[in-house]
């Protein structure tokens, strides 16, 4: 790697890491400076419109996944179960109430502060329902449901959009305004917006990046980083404007100069496989698992979990002009809000524009919103790319679900298969 690409890399990662470090401070500091903090989920969040109410975003899933990779997650998950939460509840449920027992600090050491809301944009998770009532019952704060409807037939229909934008306008709007006794100003949000869609572009620019050969990134291990600003507190700043261009001109550079994607342990080297991966990762074992992709030469091209906070390569932006419309397109657009067919079409396509070996589905135990009909979705890829399929199993945040011989059996017997198809000339 070249000083010069080393210097860029740093200089978008040391960006993000001050956002979330003086997001956190902010956070922490709330109850004396009167800030007010809305804790809301990452499908379907209204980051932007919080913003125009100055309100600072509060992510319980980022705050669970934080807690898986920081090995925190076990403890917090057994106090969750020694309360009674049984063991099939999401993970990330029971990690988080953990955490808010032993005072609710947050990843970066400092205390969160209490919500002044809990706003719930109902994206195709029912346990987010009874997440929230369960902090509803221990901060007795007032509670928003925005109820998004699915997209059964793989279509937004103007009916659905109607629904959403009139309960934008008539519950969440006037709840924001009592909870932060400021008026709606809609210049501010539209102002908010355009910043999302220069971010949108520069993130889509770096997802597709992963065209090349080889790749310049990796659009999971990696990826997650990436959409780290935009899928969480960040959307609609000028932070997130600022990292996502540095981000691409880095990709950029990488790409300039034929280098695929770094790793834990350095460069990847040759790139030996392209796989496109379904799931979302096993955050206890993230670095673990990263290794024995790497060390196979494997780098994921493409992955759904990048698109649980907006399918903006599909085409998708926020838009200025129409505020409240696009805010309820973008929370029906979210990948768990999609029907099957779709997500099916999502995958096979990019098994195919990303030139894949093969996909790889990482089933995890705590969510239903991905893992129900993985099974279908791996038959229907297979047949229609015939690219061969691999299935692995694990968990979010409860390293009870990771076996890590188990793991590693199964992704070298699946790397072997390709490269037999390969000899076999049954794919490229
Ligand atoms: S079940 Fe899935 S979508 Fe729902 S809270 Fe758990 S991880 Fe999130």
């Amino acid at each position: 790697m070249s000083k010069t690409d080393t210097s860029q890399k740093d200089s978008s990662q040391l960006r993000q890491k001050t956002m979330i470090a003086d997001h956190f401070t902010r956070l922490s500091k709330a109850p004396d400076t009167g800030e007010k903090c809305v804790y809301t989920y990452v499908p379907g969040n209204l980051t932007e419109l919080l913003r125009a109410f100055d309100v600072l975003p509060v992510l319980p899933e980022i705050n669970a996944l934080q807690s898986g990779m920081r090995g925190k997650s076990r403890d917090f998950i057994a106090m969750a179960e020694k309360q009674g939460h049984s063991e099939d509840v999401c993970a990330y449920v029971k990690s988080d109430i953990g955490m808010q027992a032993t005072g609710n600090v947050g990843p970066t050491g400092e205390r969160l502060p209490p919500p002044d809301l809990l706003l719930l944009s109902y994206t195709g998770c029912f346990t987010f329902l009874k997440w929230f009532e369960l902090l509803r019952e221990r901060y007795k704060c007032p509670t928003v449901l925005l109820q998004v409807p699915y997209q059964g037939e793989g279509v937004i229909t103007p009916a659905m959009r109607k629904y959403v934008v009139d309960q934008i306008r008539d519950k969440v709007i006037p709840e924001l305004e009592r909870v932060t006794g400021r008026k709606y100003d809609e210049d501010k949000l539209k102002e908010n917006l355009r910043r999302s869609a220069k971010a949108e572009d520069d993130l889509v620019a770096v997802l597709e990046s992963a065209k090349n050969v080889p790749s310049p990134i990796d659009s999971w291990f990696g990826g997650v980083y990436y959409i780290g600003p935009i899928f969480t507190a960040f959307r609609g700043t000028q932070d997130a404007v600022d990292y996502y261009r540095e981000l691409r001109a880095e990709v950029e550079e990488r790409v300039r100069l034929g280098q695929g994607p770094t790793t834990p342990d350095g460069d990847l080297g040759e790139e030996k496989f392209r796989i496109v991966v379904e799931g979302p990762p096993p955050w206890t074992h993230f670095r673990e698992l990263w290794k024995m992709f790497a060390d196979e030469g494997a780098v994921v091209v493409a992955s759904t979990y990048t698109k649980v906070g907006g399918t903006y390569d599909l085409g998708f932006r926020h838009d200025p002009d129409h505020p409240l419309e696009s805010l309820a397109d973008y929370c029906m657009g979210c990948y768990t809000n999609l029907n099957m067919p779709t997500r099916v079409d999502m995958i096979s396509n990019y098994v195919k524009n990303y030139k894949a070996d093969g996909f790889l589905i990482n089933s995890v135990k705590s969510c239903k919103s991905f893992s129900a009909g993985q099974l279908m979705i791996m038959r229907e890829v297979e047949n229609r790319t015939g690219r061969p399929g691999g299935f692995i199993e694990s968990d979010l945040v409860d390293p009870r679900y990771f076996s890590s011989a188990n793991v590693k059996n199964r992704l070298e017997s699946y790397f072997q298969m390709i490269q037999q198809k390969r000899a076999a000339k049954e794919i490229a």
